[in-house]
């Protein structure tokens, strides 16, 4: 592991303090407690700590690190775009061919009649504009979100999240927004109507849980909208590129979005995101002209870190990849939750995109796994639940590192309750 980074430098017990504390001290922190693991380098599935400790990392820092940390064709592409040019546009008057490429990848990607790009540098900025697009273009103020939703944290995007405790405090936000619970067809039927601009849905749900809804979900509220002449938009912000074992969690089903939002590991690991949309849909942007703007979405450094990334993923075929070892996770799982039914309740998940519920805070099996040198996640809006979201390049042998580590833990809390 890691043969092939320069050496990172191992910091003095003092070296560490100092930092944990001026991070402490500098960093307006939304996450509480003290940090406590200070970064130094990461490759692959591998991150190592400053203090010398090696980890295998389960969470690709939440689904973004797809083809690894600090991949070699990504490094050099970020290498010589750097020795070009990092920013040079002015509102998008310039041609820059980094964009091209990139856009050409993901309309290829998504398939279909989404044709055209709106660049931006985050998921919740891809939100935003997806919601501007569906309102300017149907006319209508109304939408549809699910509950257990997670769109991001701008007040658009805030707006069309689910819960309640991060949104009543900064409230007015958008009026008219409508959530039903995810994976009922009833119920939102019942909330799409003619003043609906658009329903929007991650077609897996993430930070809900890593939720797969019913088969006749997606195609049913494609229907809907269809039906009230609202768009869909699928939020691709975390199961893009190739992360449920398809390009695009959508494409799991037979299901055409109107707009397809993504980030995270469109950039491979730099800030990048997309909205995807028909070209007579992104039109509306035009009247009246500069109706949507960014300075640094589709940034050339990210760009070409994006193409690199794409590149590696259709080379090595990860999208099949993240399919085929994501049954293999869930099998290895299964196993763990037939020595510890009481424990591990439930697995869920596509491709390596995968969680499991416990009988015990998420918070406590993360901290043991991380104590015995694997990282793992929870989410944001269901509270018993671990998410495992390894890089694409994961091995076999790896993912068995992770469940040996897993049932030790879980061992160690039986042991602790009998
Ligand atoms: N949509 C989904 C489905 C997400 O999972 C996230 C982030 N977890 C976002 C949007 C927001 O992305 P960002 O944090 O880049 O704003």
């Amino acid at each position: 592991m890691l043969n092939n980074l320069v050496p990172s430098a191992t910091m003095t017990d003092e070296e560490l303090e100092s930092y944990r504390d001026r991070f402490a001290a500098r960093l307006s922190q939304t996450v509480p407690g003290r940090k406590e693991l200070v970064v130094s380098a990461a490759e692959g599935c591998t991150l190592r700590a400053a203090d010398g400790k090696v980890y295998l990392d389960m969470t690709s820092g939440i689904a973004v690190a797809n083809v690894g940390h600090t991949r070699r064709e990504v490094v050099e592409a970020v290498q010589a775009q750097m020795t070009r040019y990092a920013h040079v546009n002015v509102y998008g008057r310039f041609v820059v061919p980094e964009q091209v490429e990139i856009a050409e990848r993901l309309v290829r990607a998504v398939g279909g009649e989404l044709d055209t790009v709106y660049l931006t540098s985050s998921g919740a900025e891809s939100t935003e504009c997806a919601l501007k697009l569906a309102r300017k273009h149907t006319g209508r103020p109304k939408f549809v979100a699910m509950e257990r939703a997670y769109h991001g944290r701008t007040f658009g995007a805030l707006s069309v999240s689910w819960r309640e405790q991060w949104r009543t405090p900064f409230e007015p936000l958008l009026p008219e927004v409508e959530f039903v619970p995810f994976d009922d067809l009833e119920a939102a039927a019942a909330a799409i109507d003619e003043r609906t601009a658009a329903v929007i849905v991650e077609p897996i749900q993430g930070e809900g849980g890593i939720r797969v809804p019913s088969d006749g979900f997606l195609p049913g509220l494609r229907e809907l909208c269809d039906r009230a002449g609202a768009l869909l938009i699928c939020d691709e912000v975390q199961g893009g590129m190739g992360r449920a074992g398809a390009w695009f969690s959508h494409q799991l089903w037979d299901v055409k979005p109107d707009i397809v939002t993504c980030a995270k590991a469109v950039g491979g690991g730099l800030p990048l995101g997309a909205v995807l949309a028909r070209a007579d849909v992104f039109a509306t942007f035009l009247e009246p002209a500069l109706s949507h703007l960014t300075t640094m979405g589709g940034n050339p450094v990210a760009c070409a870190a994006g193409i690199a990334a794409f590149d590696v993923i259709e080379r090595e075929g990860l999208v099949a990849r993240s399919a085929e070892l994501g049954d293999y996770l869930r099998d290895r799982l299964d196993s763990v939750r037939g020595q510890f039914p009481d424990l591990l309740t439930e697995i869920r998940g596509r491709g390596l995109w995968c969680a499991f519920e416990v009988s015990v805070p998420a918070q406590r099996v993360a901290v043991a796994m991380q104590e015995r040198g694997v990282l793992v996640g929870s989410v944001l809006n269901s509270e018993g639940t671990v998410r495992v979201t390894p890089p694409l390049v994961i091995t076999p042998a790896e993912i068995d590192v992770f469940v040996g580590v897993l049932r030790a833990v879980l061992r160690d809390i039986a042991e602790e309750a009998a």
